[in-house]
């Protein structure tokens, strides 16, 4: 069987990176006897110069029919000047919709070797490996909400957090599968001492994992969660949470790893799921060949595992970038005296070479 991948480098470093995953993407596919056909589409930037929006439906159309997609980042100054409705970030918000994506997967893990760049203690955070599961179509961000200009009410605003049981459901199950493939922990997180959402939230995680005996589940409040994430990081396995606990403690994570260009992230409903790093087009170092497209490599490996069944090359693609880490090869956002320096290209050959 031939799987089909659409690729969207998007503006600023992501052909960069993209280039760069899929380059390693190949080698491991090759290796594990993987058949891809890949299929290039605009977003972003790129399909407003090219097209005059920033996404065409011919890019839906292909990422509909795919069976995943693999993006590098979207925008940059170039396009800010544009109408709201041409906005690059538009791409992501139709790509997500068009694909019914529901559930955000970042993972977080310490290499040891990167350990030292951590804002943490290296004893602190070296070896954790926390995957957050954010709740991505719903929540206080699709609610209702009422601007503060509107005439009959202008000192007032709100805004409306929703959340239904299915919605909730299908979000913990998503986390409890994950949790199985790995330490079979799931931390559920919510403020449920002062949210009605929340205490739906709490009632329904607890109904759904009963259906996964063998994954443990426990309960913490959002603050509480904050600050166990600084203390005590090695603690977590997998987080769930909804949209805006979500979107809030992913970032937090994030910087334990030591560099933005590190991290991946999966976006999945129930059709092809999307893969980009989490960072940004970083248009300050853009054409310079010297962005870490780690994170988009790590994108690739997700792609891998949870939208192609490929477990194997997935693994041999963290396995290498694990080896190459410690073997002192850096990009410039790593790099330290006494370490190798390597160009975006190099440090992708040299992670397919390791393969
Ligand atoms: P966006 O609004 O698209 O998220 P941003 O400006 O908030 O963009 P990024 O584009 O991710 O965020 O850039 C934030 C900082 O991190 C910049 O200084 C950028 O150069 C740096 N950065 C981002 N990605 C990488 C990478 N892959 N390698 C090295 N540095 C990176
Ligand atoms: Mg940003």
């Amino acid at each position: 069987m031939t799987y089909r991948v659409v690729v969207i480098p998007g503006d600023g470093i992501g052909p960069e990176v993209v280039a760069a995953a899929l380059g390693v993407l190949r080698k491991a596919a090759a290796k594990g006897g993987v058949n891809i056909e890949y299929e290039h589409c605009l977003a972003g930037g790129a399909a407003l110069d090219q097209c005059g929006e920033p996404l065409p439906a011919a890019t839906v159309a292909a990422a509909k029919a795919a069976d995943a997609v693999l993006l590098g980042a979207v925008g940059g100054p170039k396009w800010d000047g544009v109408a709201p409705h041409l906005r690059a970030e538009k791409a992501i918000l139709g790509l997500r919709k068009a694909l019914g994506l529901y559930a955000n997967l970042r993972p977080v893990r310490v290499w040891d070797a990167l350990a030292p760049h951590s804002p943490l203690k290296a004893e602190a955070v070296a070896g954790a490996d926390i995957l957050i599961v954010r709740e991505l179509s719903g929540g206080i961000y699709y609610g209702a909400r009422k601007e503060a200009h509107v005439a009959d009410a202008p000192d007032e605003a709100w805004d409306t957090e929703i959340y239904t049981a299915p919605e909730i459901e299908r979000i913990v199950r998503v986390a409890c599968r994950a949790a199985r493939l790995r330490r079979k922990r799931v931390t559920s997180v919510d403020k449920a001492n002062v949210l009605a959402t929340s205490r739906l939230w709490r009632t329904v995680a607890e109904r759904t994992a009963a259906a996964f005996p063998d994954v443990r589940l426990d309960h913490l409040y959002v603050d509480n969660c904050a600050m166990q994430l600084v203390l005590a990081p090695k603690n977590f396995d997998v987080i769930v949470t909804g949209n805006l606990f979500g979107d809030i403690l992913s970032d937090e994570a994030a910087v334990l790893a030591g560099s933005i260009g590190l991290l991946p992230s999966a976006s999945l409903g129930d059709g092809p799921g999307l893969y980009e790093p989490i960072h940004g087009s970083a248009p300050d170092i853009a054409g310079q060949g010297v962005a870490n497209p780690i994170g988009c490599i790590l994108s690739a490996a997700m792609l891998l595992r949870h939208s192609l069944d490929a477990k194997a090359a997935a693994d041999a693609i963290e396995q290498a970038v694990e080896a190459v880490l410690a073997e002192g090869y850096r990009t410039a956002d790593l790099y330290r005296p006494g370490l190798t320096r390597l160009s975006t290209e190099e440090m992708a050959r040299r992670i397919e070479e390791e393969i």
